[in-house]
């Protein structure tokens, strides 16, 4: 048995957003949600606020999310929301401002009271009762599929690390994919980020969550990047390859929509946390691992994800290597330590092979220490 939701509506292509208009506004006053500089780099927040100013519809720019929001960052959006009076949202962004548009768009209507029904880390157990406030999706990145999963990752430093929460009800309503938005992406964010989608489309592939429908959608979402693996080493993009690319990392949130994420996403996060490194490079400095460990115990698979990508494992190892310079250093007291939270993720129990935390030591070693690699 397996069952398939997927309750977001996904227009792709060049000027959707314009041409699309009526299903950008899901309410009459809109709070945008969107990076320092990404909204404004992209295009997208200029096209979004042509759109609301011709529909004569009220707005506020919120331009205050940085990298790995934090969920003091998303509590004080939802105040900023509330206090505005929006009825919707609109993320503009890469992951980080579509992860944090989710958080405030629950905070904006239950707000956070300590002692109350409804305290602000209580997000993480999906115990808030107003439904979130609807929202729509323009990804400026083609990575996350943040646009088509019901998950929101934030930094809590009270954990000392990155933590995920998940609900039905924050599904992006609309999502609108432009190649437009990510063509002047610099290479590395480029590279990072169709990487983060590889590690969705392989992880969801081989985890023990896999159904014949998130398999169908993982081996397409494989075959379209490995059709631009050149553009990815060379930096040569057009629009028009962009919104393939997008289309592909939307299909990865698809399928992690479905199957969640492995191991590769619980150890990468301490990555980011602990050193900086931009999620999707974290993610792929560990995948060639991974991959290999998962050989051994999905040979056909292994095969049919090859295929689907036009490469060898090898080779797919060697693509990563190239894509993903990293200049870390890191000690095995560091690796020892991030393993110890790392094997209590929750993704843990769907990694295809048994791992134990000595396993995770020895893939981060294997993966990190300069002297293994
Ligand atoms: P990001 O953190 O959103 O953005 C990285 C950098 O790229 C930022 O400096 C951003 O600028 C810049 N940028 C974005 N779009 C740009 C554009 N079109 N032109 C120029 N610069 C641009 O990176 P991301 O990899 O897309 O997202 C990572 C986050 O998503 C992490 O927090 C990760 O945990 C999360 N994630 C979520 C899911 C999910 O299912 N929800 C899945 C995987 C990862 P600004 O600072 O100005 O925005
Ligand atoms: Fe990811």
């Amino acid at each position: 048995m397996f069952k398939y939701l997927m309750p977001t509506k996904v227009i792709v292509g060049e000027n959707s957003v314009k041409e699309n208009a009526g299903e950008l506004v899901l309410g009459t006053k809109c709070m945008i949600v969107t990076g320092k500089t990404s909204g404004a780099k992209s295009g997208a927040l200029g096209d979004v606020t042509d759109v609301l100013k011709d529909m004569g519809i009220e707005y506020l720019v919120y331009d205050c999310i940085g990298n790995n929001p934090t969920i003091e960052e998303c509590v004080e959006g939802g105040k900023a929301a509330r206090e505005f009076g929006a009825d919707f949202l609109i993320g503009i962004g890469g992951g980080s401002p579509l992860d944090a548009c989710k958080a405030i768009a629950v905070y904006a209507v239950n707000e956070p009271i300590e002692g109350s029904d409804f305290e602000m880390h209580d997000i993480f157990k999906g115990n808030f009762k107003t439904k979130p406030l609807p929202m729509a999706a323009i990804p400026t990145t083609a990575g996350t599929g943040s646009e088509t999963t019901p998950y929101s990752i934030l930094t809590l430093h009270k954990i000392n690390n990155k933590q995920s929460f998940s609900h039905p009800d924050v599904f992006y309503k609309v999502a609108f994919l432009d190649g437009r938005y990510t063509v002047n992406l610099p290479l590395q964010i480029a590279r990072n980020t169709a990487i983060d989608a590889m590690s969705h489309l392989l992880e969801g592939f081989t985890d023990k969550k896999s159904s014949p429908a998130s398999d169908y959608i993982a081996l397409e979402g494989l075959r379209i990047i490995g059709k631009y693996v050149d553009n990815l080493r060379n930096g040569n993009f057009t629009a028009s390859i962009c919104t393939d690319l997008l289309w592909a990392a939307t299909l990865g949130g698809i399928v992690i929509s479905q199957t969640g994420t492995t191991i590769v996403h619980s150890m990468g996060y301490a990555l980011t946390y602990h050193k900086d490194i931009p999620h999707g490079m974290a993610n792929g400095l560990l995948l060639g691992e991974y991959l290999e460990r998962t050989k051994a115990v999905l040979p056909e698979k292994t095969k049919a994800y090859e295929e689907a990508f036009g490469m060898k494992l090898d080779d797919i190892k060697k693509f990563l290597a190239q894509c993903l310079p990293c200049e870390a250093v890191f000690t095995e007291e560091e690796l020892v330590r991030w393993s110890e939270v790392s094997i209590k993720a929750k993704n843990v129990p769907v990694c295809p092979f048994d791992i134990t935390q000595q396993d995770e030591i020895d893939i981060y070693k294997k993966c990190l220490l300069k002297d293994r690699r």
